[in-house]
């Protein structure tokens, strides 16, 4: 169990805010998203004040962490900025209300629509990640008759400590303009172009990246580009520094409080701070891009018991989720820790293998973890999954995508309302010449 402090086990059942898990699962059904309000409030009024402490800057969550239009509204509220990264999330942010001078678009393959929509939104900024962007942005800005602010991806080549898939500043990644060979002279050219305004850098290192020293090497390299920058009279006014930070998923994880998130970005900006004030050069606007670390530990996903095979060397707890509303496993191999809500007292005696209802042996939601001993129709809590979890969800097997709950303490409210049957068949079209 992750150290939120709305999470916690009264009478031996598992409780969120005012609320008994087992309770919210019998009067919702499960599988169930349940995502803690106060939990992400928190980490973004923590991450703003992290900001704050620098000088000018701003926080910009990553949608694609987890987006709904209730968590969109509830972090513009505390003066949150976002990301998108398709027209999809532009199209959620722009109808949620956020000023689309607040959202930075990223993405490295951005369809003609997108920039079209992007530009048309008046977007911040835009992150040009590849050549073909420049010329395509460019000319769509000048089709608009605008000046569009941008941001280059540039890749520090800076190998994060995580997991491969997660990786996107490695030698070789797709992402951004390599900083040792040809950065300069697209960061040039982008200068040079009538219908784009260059406004600074992006990075992003990676994901559940834990501490601050990866990062510490990124800044430093990161620097020394804008003074290589300053030299051809180009001025970085902005300087994004991307997300990535780690949350609790097992043991095998650092606890994290929202304090202890927000420290780790505090030490990233003052090493930031000190590097600047050392080349003579002055603060940029700051951006952090945090996605996982904000949501990650808020959300926990309830399921019931279906069926339960024991083959002595691995037993099988069979819940009635799996990849469709939570494909990590699948992808990255990732782990999970889980509890039976109402056993939440019982000793872990059991090692088990949650496995989902999909029809793939892959189809796994954790590996030999520890739970307490389960029975079929037990309501079972997997922890930390508000991050891509819903966001990566699919139809796969034609299973439903859950609903969203979202509890305030006191309060519990559908998010996002479950699908239906007819939700799942509503795009099909049969010609008639079947
Ligand atoms: C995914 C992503 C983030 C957020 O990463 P987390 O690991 O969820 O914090 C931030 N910036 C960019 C550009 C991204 O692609």
């Amino acid at each position: 169990m992750n150290s939120r402090e709305t999470l916690f086990v009264a009478d031996g059942k598992l409780n969120i805010g005012n609320f008994e898990a087992s309770a919210l699962a019998r009067k919702y059904g499960t599988p169930l998203y349940v995502m803690d309000g106060d939990h992400i409030e928190n980490l973004c009024k923590k991450m703003i004040d992290a900001v704050a402490a620098y000088g000018d800057g701003a926080v910009a969550y990553a949608s694609k962490a987890f987006a709904t239009k209730a968590t969109t509204r509830l972090m513009d509220k505390v003066g949150m900025w976002f990301d998108a990264v398709s027209g999809g999330e532009l199209h959620l942010l722009l109808t949620s209300g956020v000023n689309p001078k607040h959202i930075i678009f990223h993405g490295n393959a951005k369809t003609e629509r997108e920039i079209r929509e992007g530009v048309s939104a008046d977007v911040g900024y835009f992150v040009i990640d590849s050549i073909s962007e420049i010329d395509r942005l460019d000319a769509e800005a000048g089709r608009q008759g605008k000046k569009q602010e941008v941001l280059v991806r540039i890749n520090p080549l800076v190998s994060a400590h995580t997991y491969f898939a997660v990786q996107t500043a490695a030698p070789n990644s797709k992402f951004g303009f390599d900083i040792e060979k040809d950065a300069l002279d697209y960061v040039k050219d982008i200068n040079s172009r009538k219908n784009l305004v260059f406004k600074g850098l992006h990075i992003h290192i990676g994901s559940q990246i834990y501490g601050h020293s990866s990062y510490d090497v990124a800044v430093d390299k990161m620097v020394d580009f804008i003074v290589k920058l300053g030299e051809v009279g180009i001025n970085c006014h902005t300087l994004d520094l991307g997300g990535g930070y780690g949350v609790y998923y097992t043991d095998e994880d650092p606890k994290f409080t929202p304090e202890s998130t927000a420290n780790i970005v505090k030490n990233i900006l003052a090493r930031l701070a000190v590097k600047v004030a050392e080349k003579g050069l002055g603060k940029p606007f700051v951006i952090v891009e945090p996605g996982r670390s904000i949501v990650g530990e808020a959300g926990i996903t309830l399921y019931t018991v279906n069926a339960i095979k024991d083959f002595g060397v691995k037993k099988y707890v069979a819940i009635d989720g799996g990849m469709f509303e939570n494909p990590r496993h699948a992808l990255y191999d990732s782990q999970y820790s889980a509890i039976v809500c109402d056993k939440a007292d019982e000793p872990m005696t059991e090692k088990v293998t949650l496995a989902g209802k999909c029809c793939e042996s892959g189809d796994i939601i954790a590996e030999d973890v520890p739970l307490q001993k389960a029975e079929v129709g037990d309501v079972v809590a997997v922890f930390t999954t508000g991050a891509y979890n819903y966001s990566m969800s699919s139809n796969y097997n034609l299973n439903a995508v859950p609903p969203v709950v979202m509890v305030k303490v006191d309060k519990a409210d559908l998010i996002v309302k479950g699908q239906t049957y007819e939700d799942i068949l509503r795009n099909n079209v049969v010609p008639e010449w079947i």
